[in-house]
Order: structure tokens, then C-alpha cells, then sequence
């Protein structure tokens, strides 16, 4: 299955991916596009043309909005007859006269948030990450918690302050704990400031307040998949987040893709979990091959400091979703959740420079970096098989950090 796309089978963007945004041009109204190759295709505009091929026309008016969400919410069916449109239309040349007119190069379009989120939550899916930050934090007490390997750990995030890549990010100002000899906090300027390598979940189909979602359910509510850098204030988090968890050592800024790559074209990287011990309880259980096998990489300043394995996720996004709802919260078209910061077994596989430079203690990287200094950039890029044979990208999401206001 090859696309009449000039460049597109060669790419990491072809035919087994097609990742969705928003983009605009010359100034344009902010419209659904479909990435292929190096180029954009204004989504309605091509549907719009109507007849064969399939529900043009239903799925224009979806995609004739500034945001995915009224597409997001037409549920799976509509997505899946999305995408074997785009694939008719993108793979068959006979489109390609009336076609090409729409495709627009990437590196010539801006491109937008790519839904508007409803809520954001946050979880802490990595075994390695969590014993990490239990080690540096807890180092006379077990590394994990309690609870830990019987529920998805979790907080709810600001969501709001969830920006597209490429936006900069100003380094937040706070307080910190008391020097050692007490008196007052700390405040200033982040000293600490991280960076979190995550995926993050989008939900389409909503749910309804009472109700809870089965694992089983998972990708009938979730449309796609979004890499997603969750900034982190190392000193600010330490001191304020015993008893309630993460506040704003977190809510400064959340970076992800302009473009969600739908589950579809994620089949072939599908994996099992790595094994749970114990067995969760029974509304946690999944069947199959319920976790992704995606290579993450974390490039700081144009040099790749680490590569997370998404593999080794110990929990998987289907049970983050049911733990999410057990207690009948409801979801909503653009609810967004992430993974948790994702670090594999080795060093040059954790997520963030907490543990990579292990709590500041352990410069890392040609240029010695402990936490994020101003001008830094990090971009995260990822990938996985595609269902063609070859491999996939997920859109880059990328950061700079300005000075303190
Ligand atoms: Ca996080």
C-alpha cells in the first residue's frame, strides 16, 4: 500500500500513520489537517469535494472547526471510517488531481493545539521512574508506596496551561523548603526545573458521570496518542506537595504534539505488559497485548541525552482509563491523560533529569547538564512499528526555556 504523496512511503508519516492537528495559513481560520509525508491535508476541504469516496461530506463538517474535538467526539465508528477514507484518498491516485491542490508543506503552515482539553490527569505508570523517585526521596523507607502496584497513581492537572509544542516555556517562580536552619520558605526562581517524557491519551467519546469505563472499553473512548513533555519545578513540587500530591511545581506549563496519532496505527506495536505482581483487582484485568512498545528519545539542545522504552510501562493506558472513571467520574470529548514519566531499566533510559543527573548529584550529557538552565530546548520524539512493516513517527513535541519573569 503505497501514497501517491511525493516522499510520503520513504517518511516516517505515510500511509499507516496519518496523524491529525490543527493548522492554518496566511492567516487563516485554524482548520482539521492530516499529516502525510512533509505535507498537511486540509481535511474538509478534500471532504468537502463529496460523493466517492465514503462520507465526505459527513466527516467535513467534523473537521471545518479550529480543534479535533467535533471530530473526536463522532466516536469510533466515524474514526475508523475516517481513516480508511484517508486512506482511499491519499493511497489511490485517482484523487490525486483534485487532492493535491490541498496539501499544504508543513514547514510553511502553523500549526495549532490540536484539541481543546477538557481535563488533564496525570499519572505514574513507570515502576523504574517511581523507584527512582522513591529511592532519592524516601532513602530509608520502602521506594515504593503502599499502593503502588495495585492502582494506577494519579492527580489532576491544570488543563489550561496545556500548550503545543514549540511554545516557549518561562521558568516558574515559587516557593521552596526552609533552608536548614528553618525560618522562612525559599523563593525565587526554580532552581530545579525538569522536563517528564510521557505519552498522553485523548479522549473522544464521553462518558457518563456515574458510570465507570472498563478496560475492555478503552479504545472505543480513546481516539489517539500525543507525546507529551510534563515541565516539572523540582523545588517547588518538594515542598508543597505533602498532603495533596503535585500543584504548582507542575501547573506552570504541559507541552504536547500538535499531532495525535490515532490508535489504529499503533496495532503492530502493541505488547504485553511487562507482568503485575500481584494480579490487579479484577476492574484493572486486561486481555492481550494491552501495552505499546514506543521509542521515546529526549534531545536536549540537539543532543540525545536518554531513550525511554514505553514497553516497560508497568501500567497500561486502558487501566489507566478504568481506574480513572471506577468511581464514576465522568469523561469528556478532549479529556487528556498521560502516562507518567517514562524511564526503562537503564540510566540512559530514564525520563526525566531528576533521574538522570539522580536528585542533581550526577551531571549528564556532553554539555554536564544537571536541570534545565535558560535557553535550554528538549524536544521529545518517539516511534514504533507501523502496521505496514516499517516504523511510524509520533509527532515531536519540543520546549524552550525562557528566564524568570
Ligand atoms: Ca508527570
Amino acid at each position: 500500500m503505497t501514497s501517491w504523496v511525493p516522499g510520503a512511503d520513504a517518511s516516517l508519516f505515510g500511509l499507516d500513520n496519518l496523524p491529525y492537528g490543527v493548522f492554518s495559513r496566511d492567516g487563516g481560520e485554524p482548520r482539521v489537517g492530516v499529516r502525510i509525508g512533509d505535507f498537511v491535508m486540509d481535511a474538509s476541504a478534500v471532504a468537502a469535494y463529496g460523493g466517492d469516496p465514503r462520507d465526505g461530506p459527513h466527516l467535513a463538517a467534523a473537521w471545518d472547526h479550529p480543534s479535533l474535538n467535533a471530530f473526536l467526539a463522532l466516536g469510533r465508528p466515524a474514526w475508523d471510517t475516517a481513516r480508511d477514507w484517508l486512506v482511499e484518498v491519499l493511497g489511490n491516485e485517482v484523487h490525486a488531481e483534485r487532492t493535491a491542490p490541498h496539501l499544504h508543506r508543513v514547514a510553511e503552515v502553523s500549526l495549532h493545539l490540536p484539541f481543546q482539553v477538557a481535563d488533564y490527569v496525570d499519572f505514574y505508570c513507570s515502576l523504574q521512574h517511581a523507584t527512582n523517585v522513591g529511592r532519592m526521596f524516601r532513602p530509608d523507607g520502602d521506594a515504593l508506596t503502599p499502593n503502588w502496584r495495585h492502582l494506577p497513581i494519579g492527580y489532576h492537572g491544570r488543563a489550561g496551561t496545556v500548550v503545543v509544542s514549540g511554545t516557549d516555556v518561562r521558568r516558574p517562580t515559587g516557593q521552596g523548603r526552609p533552608g536548614s536552619d528553618g525560618g522562612p520558605p525559599a523563593f525565587g526562581p526554580s532552581r530545579r526545573l525538569d522536563i517528564e517524557a510521557e505519552l498522553g491519551f485523548v479522549v473522544g467519546t464521553p462518558s457518563t458521570q456515574g458510570t465507570s469505563v472498563s478496560t475492555g472499553a478503552y479504545a472505543d473512548h480513546v481516539f489517539g496518542v500525543t507525546p507529551l513533555n510534563d515541565w516539572s519545578a523540582r523545588d517547588i513540587q518538594a515542598w508543597e506537595y505533602v498532603p495533596l500530591g503535585p500543584f504548582l511545581g507542575k501547573s506552570f506549563a504541559t507541552s504536547i504534539s500538535p499531532w495525535v496519532t490515532p490508535l489504529a496505527a499503533l496495532d503492530a506495536a502493541r505488547v504485553p505488559l511487562p507482568g503485575q505482581d500481584p494480579e490487579p483487582l479484577p476492574y484493572l484485568g486486561v486481555d492481550g497485548p494491552a501495552g505499546y512498545d514506543i521509542d521515546v528519545q529526549i534531545v536536549l539542545n540537539g543532543e540525545v541525552v536518554s531513550r525511554p522504552p514505553y514497553a516497560a510501562m508497568y501500567w497500561s493506558p486502558a487501566q489507566m482509563l478504568a481506574h480513572l472513571t471506577i468511581n464514576g467520574a465522568s469523561l469528556r470529548t478532549g479529556d487528556l491523560y498521560a502516562s507518567g514519566t517514562i524511564s526503562g531499566d537503564e540510566r540512559e533510559q530514564r525520563g526525566s533529569f531528576l533521574e538522570l543527573s539522580w536528585g542533581g548529584t550526577q551531571p549528564f550529557g556532553s554539555e554536564g547538564r544537571t536541570f534545565l538552565e535558560d535557553g535550554d530546548e528538549v524536544v521529545l520524539r518517539a516511534t514504533a512499528a507501523g502496521v505496514l512493516g516499517g516504523r511510524i513517527a509520533l509527532g515531536e513535541v519540543a520546549g524552550k526555556i525562557l528566564p524568570a519573569g
